[in-house]
């Protein structure tokens, strides 16, 4: 019932979709926090899910995966 809608985490040097470059970072994220910034969007909301904060350090361009243990509540 978690995570649902979250790609897997891609491990430590995942290319970024955007420019291709690898080096992004990663920072945890509790349930409900969720901004995200970058150069073309900005997006702000509210996640259900724990997971992990993905963000290019070249363009900024940002995403999440899922945590690889499972979320609690
Ligand atoms: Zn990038």
């Amino acid at each position: 019932m978690t995570d649902t809608s979250l790609p897997p985490y891609s491990g430590e040097g995942p290319p970024c979709a955007k420019c291709g470059y690898i080096g992004a970072s990663t920072e945890y994220r509790g349930v409900g926090e969720c901004i995200h910034e970058v150069q073309y969007d900005e997006v702000i909301g509210v996640e259900p899910n724990e997971r992990l904060h993905r963000a290019c350090a070249r363009c900024a361009f940002a995403w999440d995966e899922a945590v690889i243990g499972p979320a609690t509540a």
